[in-house]
């Protein structure tokens, strides 16, 4: 059987406060079977584990936002609101998650130089490559987040000889992306506003068809401007990526279910 998924997702964001359990049971209606939650500081990481304890369809990926990862080192008036932690603690805390067997993924995680300056670098990658050592240790994927700073992503994960990777909204050069897939075989999760943002229809229509996943990053990324997105949208991405690639939407839909049983499941894929 194939169902829908959402590799990559924020349901602890405040925006979904009031109806998470609608959110997710909506999901569930249209066919969605997995809904990968993902972390990006203290708080959100424990709301996943409760969530995921909650509803076996959420799938606990605690990670550190790149932003947050460097907010030992960010000025008092950094533009944006971000949360104050010890991030060694907080490694240690997914570190032992991860061992005991709680986690699907090390996710969000990465580097971003579209917010950040350069001077965070050094310390962003830090972060990452610890994160990126809990998840090879423990045999799990790591969700990354590589806004403006793709090919340093692509670089790491290559020098570590990650095997598990999915780059969720991966807005780099396209011909990079079919190259590390081909080579690594790494993942790229397509998000729900696909149908208006034409570098993810390319990315769809280009990616050798092993390495396709669906994401909402909801609340963001809508396919509608200016609305809340949530998990169910994947729906609509499936029908985008089947129209793009000649096939018909059940065809996409398994193709992705598929994808995502090898990577997060450990499923090997069955002899075409
Ligand atoms: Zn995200």
């Amino acid at each position: 059987m194939a169902y829908y998924v959402d590799v990559h997702t924020h349901l602890t964001h405040p925006e979904f406060q009031d109806d998470t359990q609608a959110v997710i049971e909506r999901a569930e209606k249209k066919g969605l079977r997995a809904i990968v939650v993902n972390g990006l500081e203290p708080q959100s990481n424990r709301q996943i584990l409760k969530l995921s304890k909650q509803y076996p369809i959420v799938k606990a990926a605690l990670g550190i936002y790149p932003i947050e990862a460097v907010n030992e080192i960010l000025p008092p008036d950094f533009k944006l609101p971000l949360q104050r932690f010890s991030v060694r603690q907080e490694i240690d805390f997914i570190a032992d998650l991860a061992r005991a067997g709680e986690l699907i993924a090390i996710g969000e995680c990465g580097m971003d130089g579209y917010h950040l300056d350069p001077h965070t670098f050094p310390r962003q990658e830090e972060v990452f490559i610890a994160l990126l050592s809990i998840a090879q240790k423990n045999d799990i994927p790591v969700i990354v987040h590589s806004r403006k700073c793709e090919t340093r992503i692509l670089e790491i994960l290559a020098h570590y000889k990650v095997r598990k990777a999915n780059l969720h909204c991966y807005t780099g050069k396209i011909k990079a992306a079919v190259q590390a897939s081909e080579t690594y075989g790494w993942c790229f999760s397509i998000p729900a506003n696909i149908a208006r943002v034409q570098s993810f229809q390319l990315l769809a229509a280009k990616l050798p068809e092993e390495s396709l996943l669906t994401e909402t990053d909801a609340p963001y990324l809508s396919p509608q401007p200016g609305t809340r997105n949530e998990p169910a949208h994947v729906c609509q991405t499936i029908e985008q990526i089947a129209g793009l690639r000649g096939w018909q939407p059940d065809e996409a839909k398994e193709k992705v279910w598929k994808n995502y049983e090898r990577l997060f499941m450990g499923k090997s894929a069955s002899p075409p």
